[in-house]
């Protein structure tokens, strides 16, 4: 109960936030309190990290090197002269967030893109199940003599004007969003 009630916390967060939105995507959700934590710090260690927002520093540390690989956050490691293991010290990496935006972005506008090229050079030609098991183009649905390889049942005609048009409104909304570099 508590943890839903985290989740949604979080979610709403990431909500109002473009960057946190993104890291939520690319790295996910529990990285959020990560993120909220270093925001306007500098050079703190992951063990620091992991007792501040009350996570396992392996998990912690997980996340880290994740955000590390997408350049959201720079890091140094220093031996602990007392304990003599290394330790890491992070820092948010501002301009990252924004970079990895417009790249998910940029991506998301392709697979939606391309999704749409299909299902236009298909417009009117596809077959689906009733039991929703597949969903074919007429060539291939032609060739299993419109019978669900899956159930069994007649595949039937669906009209994908909608989903389209669906596909064109979504693609029209990312590209007139305007993308705020920088914004965390
Ligand atoms: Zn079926």
């Amino acid at each position: 109960m508590a943890e839903r009630a985290q989740k949604a916390t979080l979610m709403a967060a990431a909500g109002r936030n473009g960057s946190l939105q993104t890291v939520a995507e690319v790295i996910g959700e529990e990285a959020i309190p990560v993120v909220q934590y270093l925001k306007g710090k500098r050079n703190i260690s992951e063990f620091k990290i992991a007792e501040s927002i009350r996570a396992e520093v392996n998990s912690v540390r997980k996340m880290l090197y994740a955000m590390q690989t997408n350049n959201l956050v720079s890091y140094y490691r220093k031996k602990d002269r007392q304990k003599g293991w290394y330790i890491s010290y992070w820092t948010l990496n501002d301009p990252g967030f924004g970079h990895l935006a417009v790249a998910t972005k940029k991506h998301k506008l392709q697979q939606l893109k391309e999704r749409l090229h299909k299902e236009e050079v298909n417009h009117g030609l596809f077959y689906i199940c009733s039991g929703l098991c597949v969903r074919l183009e007429f060539d291939r649905a032609a060739d299993i003599s419109f019978k669900c390889p899956e159930c069994g049942s007649t595949l039937l005609h669906q009209d994908n004007s909608k989903t389209i048009e669906q596909l064109r409104q979504k693609i029209g909304e990312l590209e007139s969003e305007k993308s705020k570099p920088g914004q965390r």
